[in-house]
């Protein structure tokens, strides 16, 4: 899925303010991609318009989400698809079938009124017509055991469950129609830290099975290392940064990124000092001119604080992309 230039505005005109402002990102096949970034930095609004759930008065006001399809049955590869040119009918089709979402609260996601198996089963009947009765049941009751929900709490309704119960329950739902794609918003945010990892460990090891790719978003900078093969870092908006997982951790290049790897403790390893980052995130309506980590960057230069950096790939580091203006060699003599 290639995102490309994706921008989405909250309100309109001279108070528009841009909460995604030309993001590009791609997810490959079975991936597993990290979106990380302070609340208020875009991640979720970028969820909801590739899946085209998002609400006013939130636009789209700019981009192309463009999906590629597998080749069936050794036929030739279909052209991609832009997910934001899909009409309604399209994007039944395309949300469950080919990408499904978690969201940070399963209780306000799940039906109080039914049993969690009949959900599932209800889902899988609504996009697969020739189904019968009986199968959707096998397959809901599968799915459930799949993610770790005992049998005996298939019958149970959303309330009767706890949170880490049914947020699996809300994976299982997500893997019914076995999905090419998997967003997770803060899947896990509001369990507590032992069935944090239990969830998560269940999700890696359900990815290695079915082969799907995710698109993980999390203020969590240490729990996304843990799961992600590279990691994209927002800030007011944009990104900053994209990398591999492991070179974000042991050499996060932009400040923000070293200052979001330098708040948490190490995975493991020696100790190191703690460190954080101060200030806090910019107003959206009043964006610093130039780059909008400048008020809080202790490198900052004059030309920080004059010209928004763009993404580029540092001679360094082929493997990344990193927007800032440090040791660009592109950047004229103000830096000394
Ligand atoms: Fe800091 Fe300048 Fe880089 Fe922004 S562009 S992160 S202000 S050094
Ligand atoms: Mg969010």
């Amino acid at each position: 899925m290639e995102i490309k230039g994706l921008t989405v505005d909250y309100g309109e005109g001279a108070g528009a303010v841009h909460a995604v402002d030309n993001v590009d990102i791609t997810l490959h096949r079975a991936e597993t991609l990290g979106l990380a970034g302070e609340s208020g930095s875009g991640k979720s609004t970028l969820a909801h318009a590739v899946t085209r759930l998002l609400r006013p008065p939130g636009r789209i006001t700019g981009g192309q989400v463009l999906y590629h399809r597998r080749a069936k049955d050794g036929g030739p590869v279909p052209p991609p698809v832009d997910v934001l040119a899909m009409n309604p009918a399209e994007l039944r089709a395309f949300r469950w079938e080919e990408i499904a979402i978690v969201f940070q609260s399963a209780m306000n996601a799940l039906n109080p009124v039914h049993n969690v198996a009949a959900q599932i089963a209800d889902t899988l009947r609504a996009h697969r017509p020739g189904i019968t009765r009986e199968q959707c049941r096998e397959r809901a009751a599968h799915l459930l055991t799949t993610v770790g929900v005992p049998a005996a709490r298939m019958k149970a309704y959303p309330h009767e469950l706890s949170g880490g119960m049914r947020q699996r329950v809300m994976i299982a739902m997500a893997l019914a129609l076995d999905p090419d794609v998997l967003v997770l918003d803060e899947p896990t945010t509001a369990l507590d830290v032992v069935v944090q990892r239990e969830v998560l460990a269940e999700l890696v090891r359900l990815r290695e099975e079915f082969g799907f790719a995710v698109l993980f978003i999390t203020h969590d900078l240490s729990l996304l290392l843990e799961v992600a093969d590279r990691v994209a870092i927002m800030y007011a908006g944009r990104l900053v940064e994209s990398a591999p997982a492991q070179a974000v951790y042991h050499e996060p290049e932009h400040p923000y990124t070293r200052g979001l790897v330098g708040s948490f403790p190490p995975l493991r390893g020696p100790r190191r000092e703690l460190t954080g980052i101060g200030g806090s995130p910019p107003d959206l309506r009043s964006l610093p001119p130039g780059c909008a980590f400048s008020p809080r960057c202790g490198h900052a230069f004059d030309r920080c604080r004059r010209d928004i950096p763009l993404l580029r790939v540092p001679p360094a580091a082929p493997e990344r992309l990193v927007a800032c203006h440090l040791d660009d060699p592109d950047g004229g003599s103000d830096a000394t």
